[in-house]
């Protein structure tokens, strides 16, 4: 039976319509691996949050905008110029009762840093204003399929199970970046200015996020697919 993989959505208002949408390239990325995706709302009703949980497998935590720093106790600076309390806080909520039950999560970019601040984790605003030295991590003009820096992937860990090699190039979309590490969280890749490219869990099964954009490699480059198969295989695991 195909594990079914909740995705979670952008929070984007327009001027006639409200939309909650996400890439195609996550949803493909789910099909192309066995998974059954189901978009999910960013709704805020703690018992309907309960619902989803009952009937997804799995979550995938997607890329978006920055998480409002208020979640870690700070005041934006101008660098952080959009942010959605109501994805935030369906997140959140979503988040804490998936890593209670230890329901498999794969987070992506914005996720990676929504698993952070969930177990009180902070941020890095924004790299290149509070990291001297810090290389590129988000070229405006780039195609989501290429190749843009290096990662160092730390074995043991469930990512270097995945992708077998130390060394790995990735794509770069973020500004921010992981600062003070969640509880019971650990740092499984870096790229060469330091800067905190995955992590995963010391305690749940799997428990795993990425900064960089696995979902728009997938087509390109089918390596990438292993890291979408190891989570829908968790989430088969589970069901
Ligand atoms: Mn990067």
């Amino acid at each position: 039976m195909k594990p079914i993989i909740g995705i979670t959505t952008f929070d984007q208002s327009q001027i006639t319509k409200k939309l909650n949408s996400v890439s195609y390239n996550y949803i493909n990325s789910i099909i192309m691996t066995g998974g059954l995706p189901v978009l999910l709302p960013n709704i805020n009703n703690k018992e309907d949050v309960l619902k989803y949980l009952d009937i997804i497998d799995g979550i995938l935590f997607t890329g978006g905008v920055d998480i409002s720093p208020l979640n870690y106790f700070e005041n934006p600076i101008k660098q952080v110029d959009y942010t959605s309390s109501r994805r935030d806080s369906f997140e959140l909520e979503l988040f804490n009762i998936a890593y209670e039950r230890n329901i498999p999560i794969l987070g992506i970019c914005r996720g990676v840093q929504l698993i952070n601040v969930a177990l009180g984790g902070t941020l890095y605003q924004d790299i290149n204003l509070e990291i001297a030295d810090s290389l590129g991590h988000c070229p405006s003009e780039m195609p989501g399929d290429e190749l843009y820096h290096s990662i160092d992937i730390k074995s043991p860990s469930i990512l270097f199970d995945i992708f077998k090699q130390e060394k790995l190039f990735v794509n770069s979309f973020h500004h921010q970046a992981i600062k003070k590490l969640g509880r019971n969280l650990k740092i499984t890749a870096k790229s060469s200015d330091g800067i905190i490219e995955a992590i995963e869990s010391n305690e749940r099964d799997f428990l795993i996020g990425v900064q960089w954009h696995p979902e728009d490699l997938t087509q390109r480059y089918c390596e990438f697919q292993n890291l979408f198969q190891a989570f829908v295989q968790a989430c088969k695991n589970k069901v």
